[in-house]
């Protein structure tokens, strides 16, 4: 009797899930596993925590859920604390495994696990890894990651023209399970976190697993007909209704790309297809690029130059980045996006932008920090397209032009009632739109009359961005 034990890694999923379904065809009873590794937590050497609460508990709600599936198939989710260098040997031991079955991924810590792993299995238990989390499969691409070139626009067009998205895998309709002890899914207390609170202002309550994903894009797509209109909304900053939300579900591999992929060409025969409909899949290839180009580049995404062969002085001033990570930076626009983040776990790509420019390029501070800030606190943080987004944005990753974000023409121009910042930053709602991003520029009597009072209820701004600003561009 073959045994083959399922490796569940940032693949929480049943439907198109390859490493699941090849080894359910291989092995007369398979292991689904899930190892919690303590090395998924706690503090980093930029003084931030590898994991917070909101992404704590969206996986907590995803692994509920897998669990649930694999049930209703007959099978079980099992649960065990560990290395996965310790625990797959001893499970693949203790059922006689003939084979691990895992999804692979790029980056550094999770390959050296990989490799790991490997490296401590028994020579007579196969080691199969699949590629599951891209649209576009990588050996399909029309040239190996490592002669890839580094700028998205000239690599999209070959990878459009050149390679075709693979046909969805079928969810087993039954896992045949042995009966071992299943083992808790770990709560969020479990990493020392406190459970978020919901925050009525959040663009939604992200729940974690595959139905409430593909939930989403029910709403999204087919109740809300909201895909015909995908890039002109793209860069709202209020709501469920501006831009898919998909992204927590895709990193934690609750949704596959191409069952996305799929949805929108049903969407392109049924309803319509336009500049929009393809957008959204042109998005999907930006989240493919960085995946593979950190196949390509690995731990060179982490250096303060990045891949670039450049040499910028970052600023280490802990008092600031404090002040920007935690909202309080005078500048209305970063607050609003920080306090969001902080309170939901998300924030939309215009206040990332806007947020990881100023922090990089208006204070100079290293970026790293932001990122790893971002590691922490984001619902849908994903090593490649969170280190490789915050390198680009600092001037030292991909298609890097050195361009800094104006944060106060964005400010105005995304912004230009007010709407925003005021959700976020109720001290200023008396303060009229034409003013609000700029708050430190109210007289005296405006500021009584406004009821704002900069310095006191809300912070001077760090720095004068206008004269910065000039400074970047002489
Ligand atoms: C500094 C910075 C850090 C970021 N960190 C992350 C991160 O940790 N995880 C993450 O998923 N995205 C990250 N992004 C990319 C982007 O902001 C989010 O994917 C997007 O805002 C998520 O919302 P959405 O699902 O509604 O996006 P949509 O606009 O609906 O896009 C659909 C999907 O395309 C992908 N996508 C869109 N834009 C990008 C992009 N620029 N790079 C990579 N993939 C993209 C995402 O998977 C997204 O879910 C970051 C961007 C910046 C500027």
């Amino acid at each position: 009797m073959e045994t083959a034990v399922v490796w569940f890694r940032d693949d929480l999923r049943i439907t198109d899930n390859p490493t699941l379904a090849d080894a359910v065809t291989a092995a007369d009873e398979v292991v689904p596993l899930y190892v919690v590794d303590p090395r998924k937590r706690g503090e980093t050497e930029y003084g931030t925590e590898k994991l917070g609460a909101h992404r704590a508990r969206f996986r907590r709600e995803s692994l509920l859920e897998l669990r649930a599936g694999l049930q209703d198939r007959g099978g079980d989710l099992f649960v065990r604390r560990g290395r996965p260098e310790t625990v797959l040997p001893e499970v693949a031991g203790r059922v006689d495994a003939d084979a691990v079955y895992a999804q692979t991924k790029p980056a550094t810590e999770e390959l050296e696990t990989e490799v790991g792993v490997r490296e401590t299995l028994p020579d007579d238990v196969s080691f199969e890894r699949r590629w599951t989390h891209t649209l576009y499969h990588v050996s399909d691409l029309p040239t190996s990651y490592e002669r890839m070139q580094d700028t998205f626009t000239p690599w999209r067009k070959a990878v459009e023209r050149e390679c075709s998205v693979r046909d969805l895998v079928a969810p087993p309709d039954a896992v045949p399970t042995p009966d071992l002890p299943a083992g808790d899914v770990p709560t969020v207390s479990e990493y020392g976190l406190e459970a978020p609170t919901d925050d009525d202002r959040a663009v939604l309550r992200f729940e974690g697993g595959e139905s409430a994903g593909k939930r989403r894009l029910e709403e999204y797509f087919w109740e809300e007909d909201r895909l015909r209109e995908y890039k002109e909304t793209r860069n709202g900053l209020l709501g469920a209704a501006y831009s898919s939300k998909f992204s927590p579900w895709l990193a934690a591999g609750c949704l596959s790309p191409r069952w996305i992929h799929e949805e929108v060409r049903r969407y392109e025969d049924e309803r319509v297809s336009n500049e929009d409909t393809y957008w959204l899949v042109f998005e999907l290839l930006w989240r493919d690029f960085f995946q593979f180009q950190f196949c390509k580049h690995g731990s060179r995404f982490f250096h303060p130059n990045g891949i670039r062969d450049v040499e910028k002085a970052w600023e280490r001033d802990r008092e600031a980045f404090d002040r920007w990570a935690n909202g309080e930076t005078g500048i209305p626009f970063v607050d609003a996006n920080m306090r969001e983040l902080n309170r939901t776990g998300y924030m939309s790509n215009r206040g990332r932008q806007n947020v990881a420019s100023f922090l990089a390029d208006a204070l100079g501070i290293d970026w790293r920090w932001g990122a790893a800030y971002f590691e922490e606190r984001l619902v849908d943080y994903d090593v490649a397209s969170n280190w490789g987004n915050w390198a680009y944005q600092a001037g030292v990753g991909n298609d890097s032009r050195d361009n800094y974000f104006d944060v106060l023409s964005q400010a105005e121009y995304y912004d230009p009632d007010g709407e925003y910042v005021t959700t976020w930053l109720p001290e200023l709602e008396g303060v009229p739109p034409e003013a609000v991003h700029r708050p430190w520029e109210l007289s005296e009597g405006e500021r009584a009359e406004y009821g704002v009072r900069p310095g006191v209820d809300y912070p001077e701004p760090i720095i004068d961005l206008e004269a910065r600003y000039e400074d970047l561009q002489g």
